[in-house]
């Protein structure tokens, strides 16, 4: 279980996240949507811990994030409990992020092995058959500029589920594909979810918020506006911004 509490986050003067709760149960799926700028990259952000936090807090599995009590203050957690706790997330990003120099095999292999400890040919069985699941059997030897965009994204998850996250963050994962290549890619994402993954998925795929998550979340400007079943999100949008944001995106 994820848990969010009243998550605040500035840059300079701008409040990007304004006290944001949410909660992921296992084996959920959840979409987030929202217009540009409401802070839905910044709260995947900061749940992966990549941005301090300025208020609230987070927790996964009721352990708290990037902090710990002591004395009966908070202080920051050290580096190396920081790097456990983020061993325990995934995250996929737009832009894949892969290593250009690496094969596809050693993208998948280089985490569980220098991070997690895993025997180099456990390591490789397993990435073998994740390629395989996300379709890519074949290109365990080739470089990701041998790919496309398509093709890349799926390595990037395939290396993300490699490492047996918690759970997945996903960043609009298909915004800088061609649209040709967006549905195999969330054609994986389906399948991840169907097999019981805890996700959380920024995007703008209406489609796929409406048929693949559980929840559907409602940013704007940093703030939690909705947050309700996907059906019941999309038939029966409470808020007149919401409303507007489906008549626009749909
Ligand atoms: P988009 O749909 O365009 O990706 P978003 O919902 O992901 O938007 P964020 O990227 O989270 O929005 O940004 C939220 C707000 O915080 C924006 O006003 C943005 O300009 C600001 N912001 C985000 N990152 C930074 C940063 N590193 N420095 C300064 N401001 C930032
Ligand atoms: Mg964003």
């Amino acid at each position: 279980v994820l848990e969010v509490v009243g998550l605040k986050k500035s840059f300079g003067e701008h409040a990007a996240l304004d006290g944001v709760d949410f909660r992921v149960e296992d084996s959920e799926v959840v979409a987030i949507l929202g217009p540009s700028g409401s802070g839905k990259s910044t709260l995947v952000r900061c749940i992966d811990q990549l941005e301090s936090i300025d208020g609230g807090a987070m927790y996964l599995d009721g352990e708290l994030l990037g902090y710990e009590r002591h004395n009966g203050h908070i202080r920051p957690l050290r580096d190396s409990d920081i790097q456990r706790q983020r061993r325990r997330m995934g995250m996929v990003f737009q832009q894949f992020n892969l290593f250009p120099h690496w094969t596809v095999l050693r993208n998948v292999t280089e985490a569980p092995i220098t991070v997690h400890g895993i025997p180099p040919a456990e390591a490789k069985k397993r990435a073998l058959e994740l390629l395989d699941r996300v379709g890519l059997a074949d290109k365990a030897d080739a470089h990701p500029r041998q790919l496309s965009g398509g093709q890349q994204q799926r390595v990037a998850i395939a290396r993300a589920v490699a490492a047996r996250p918690r759970v997945l963050l996903f960043d609009e994962p298909t915004s800088s594909l061609d649209p040709e290549l967006v549905g195999e890619v969330l054609h994986v994402m389906k399948d991840l979810a169907t097999s019981g993954m805890t996700m959380v998925v920024v995007t703008h795929e209406m489609d796929f918020a409406r048929g693949v998550a559980d929840r559907c979340v409602f940013m704007a400007e940093g703030k939690v506006i909705e947050d309700r079943p996907a059906q019941e999100f999309f038939a029966a949008p409470r808020s007149t911004r919401l409303k507007a944001f489906l008549t626009r995106s749909t």
